[in-house]
């Protein structure tokens, strides 16, 4: 039997924004796996935060109802699925423009999935109006390069303070 993949996780929370930063470690934790960058990591989980926002304030809205997580590795990539079944998109391609938002009164800048967009690899969106939203994204991490350098950099500091 083939490994399609080489792990996998699940989460779900209720829609509270309590959870949000819960979401955006765990995933952090989990994509640790790969040994990202610090600046990979922080992509990763603005990235998180935007989708789970999303499904807080917009999916659920008033309501209340679980969002679901998903991440996979593979190799060097991670591909993470959020998903929420509230009232879902009317128009997903509206939606994704920078600046489009339908809670121009609440703080809402509609950049969510602009970031998503521009901090991961890739980036799909799924909607179904009254049955949810799904948003799957990927992000290759990036091989780390020797760091023979930085140490002798670090030597050369030390010796001379
Ligand atoms: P910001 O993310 O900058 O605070 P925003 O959430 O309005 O503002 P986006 O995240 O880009 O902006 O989302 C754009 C629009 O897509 C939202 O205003 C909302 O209408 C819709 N939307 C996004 N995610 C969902 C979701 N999970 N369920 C229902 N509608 C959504
Ligand atoms: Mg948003």
């Amino acid at each position: 039997m083939k490994e399609e993949f080489k792990n996998e996780m699940k989460l779900e929370f209720v829609s509270k924004s309590a959870n949000e930063a819960f979401a955006r470690i765990t995933v952090a934790a989990f994509a640790s796996q790969l040994d990202p960058s610090l600046e990979e990591l922080a992509d990763i989980k603005t990235a998180v935060s935007e989708a789970v926002t999303n499904c807080i304030v917009h999916g659920y809205d008033k309501s209340q109802g679980i969002v679901k997580i998903v991440a996979k590795l593979k190799e060097n990539e991670i591909f993470i699925e959020i998903s929420d079944k509230g009232k879902g998109i009317e128009n997903v391609d509206a939606a994704k423009e920078p600046l489009y938002t339908t809670k121009p009164n609440l703080e809402r800048s509609g950049m969510g999935f602009t970031i998503m967009e521009s901090f991961m690899d890739k980036l799909e969106v799924q909607s179904i109006v009254g049955l949810g939203t799904k948003v799957t994204m990927s992000k290759k991490i990036k091989p780390k390069q020797d760091t023979e350098d930085d140490f002798e950099m670090t030597a050369t500091t030390v010796t001379n303070s």
